[in-house]
């Protein structure tokens, strides 16, 4: 006997979507019914369009299982949504499907969201799914993990209609008689006129290079070069007014290594406006800007904001030489913290194990050994034990001493004094500190 259903099989109803009072009755591809209400779908979806006057005698079929139906029938019901997060791919992918075609839109979100959050795995999947229904905020996610895959891989998965628009993402062409080939660090060719690079740049053609249409490879990105080689036409330049500071300044740095002189001057410009606006939101781009132009007060300024950065993200910044100079400016500011802890050794408080019962019971000790304070006697109500604890965070506590010596009061004039003297003590090492430009001095050259 087989198990598939027959004629003579009673279709089962869903244990969920029973109702009686249901006006339309679906059935999923494995023969069970969904009775559903139709205000529902007209409210969540657009895509079901059932017949105005069907009744439950007319049962419409659909192609998907009973599990991705009744998944995404909570989507339509007012009650909390279904938890998709964890679902197996094989679960979530079809239901995604099904959501896209028949316009349940408050599962399409959800679901693309999830799609992203599998990322990387399954980016053949969810390519073809972006494609198949034009989510261009999901292509832009998958399309760059398949570049550094072969094109003949790709292609044959594609519709017809989108072959065309994947190649171009891969290569853009400035011309049929192109006649020289460049490959960005992210794979994608660009065909350009030798002429034109020849006339208006430097160092992009290497010398040895035999004029044979084999792609030279640069350490550019694709969206630096195409910025770069719409600099070579005559053609209406790119103004990068609404540029952020660091795509600019990577431009920047490229035009500069080729002697680019149209890119170097609206780049210029644009820099001299982003620059001061980015500081604090992007010191670390605002330094790479500093060393490339060699300029040293600039330099010193956001070495103040990186300082209680990660040791590892800052020195990514640097050539050798600066994450030597770097290295050693980190050195002295950590040396700071370490002098600030042990400060509190000299200072007029002594640490005193103190009978609980000695003190008086609105303090609220629970401890046996407590700072007391030479000019009043009292314990200093744990504030030498916060500034303790933020200086033992390290660097950071160093640039903002407001917050890392916040007290609400001091136990007494004295008390006040011996804390403000630790917070002066620091201000006047770090005031004493060397400029990381002036570490750097070996390795920099002023600027022009
Ligand atoms: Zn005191």
């Amino acid at each position: 006997m087989s198990d598939a259903p027959t004629i003579a099989d009673k279709p089962r109803v869903s244990e969920k979507f029973n109702s009686e009072d249901a006006e339309i009755v679906f059935q999923s591809s494995d023969g069970i019914q969904f009775r559903i209400h139709r205000v529902n779908l007209l409210v969540c979806s657009e895509g079901f369009s059932p017949p105005d006057h069907c009744t439950f005698n007319d049962v419409v079929f659909l192609p998907e299982s009973s599990s991705t139906m009744d998944l995404l029938f909570r989507f339509i019901y007012p009650e909390p949504q279904p938890d998709i997060e964890n679902l197996e791919f094989e679960v979530l992918a079809p239901l995604a499907e099904a959501a896209e075609k028949y316009l349940v839109y408050s599962a399409m979100n959800t679901c693309t969201i999830n799609l992203i959050k599998r990322l990387p795995d399954h980016d053949t999947e969810i390519l073809l799914h972006a494609l198949r229904h034009s989510k261009a905020k999901l292509l832009a996610r998958v399309a760059p993990l398949l570049l550094d895959r072969p094109l003949q891989d790709i292609v044959p998965l594609l519709p017809d209609h989108h072959i065309v628009p994947w190649k171009k993402t891969k290569r853009f062409s400035f011309g049929a008689d192109a006649d020289i080939v460049f490959r960005s660090r992210n794979s994608v060719r660009f065909n350009v006129h030798r002429r034109n690079v020849q006339v208006m740049s430097k160092n992009l053609i290497p010398l040895a290079h035999d004029g044979t249409l084999d792609t030279i490879p640069l350490l550019e990105s694709s969206s630096v070069l195409k910025v770069l080689f719409s600099f070579m036409y005559p053609d209406p330049h790119p103004d990068l007014e609404e540029d952020q500071l660091l795509p600019l300044e990577l431009i920047a740095a490229a035009a500069e290594k080729y002697e680019i002189y149209p890119a170097i001057a609206i780049t210029d410009i644009r820099l001299r406006d982003a620059v001061p606006r980015e500081l604090k939101t992007q010191p670390g781009a605002v330094m790479q800007h500093a060393v490339r132009t060699k300029n040293l007060a600039l330099i010193d300024q956001v070495a103040l904001l990186l300082i209680g950065n990660a040791f590892a993200a800052t020195t990514k910044l640097f050539d050798h030489a600066m994450t030597l100079a770097w290295l050693e400016y980190h050195e002295k500011w950590h040396a700071i913290t370490q002098n600030a802890l042990e400060f509190v050794s000299q200072m007029r408080f002594q640490l005193r194990k103190v009978e609980i019962q000695n003190l008086s019971n609105h303090f609220q000790l629970d401890e046996s050994e407590v700072f007391i304070c030479d000019g009043c006697m009292r314990p200093d109500n744990y504030l030498i034990g916060s500034v303790v604890g933020k200086l033992g965070r390290g660097v950071q506590s160093l640039q903002n001493l407001d917050d890392t010596f916040s007290a609400k009061s001091y136990c007494c004039n004295q008390g006040e004094q011996e804390i403000l003297s630790w917070r002066r003590s620091i201000e006047d090492a770090i005031r004493s500190l060397p400029k990381l430009s002036a570490i750097a001095s070996g390795s920099m050259v002023p600027g022009a």
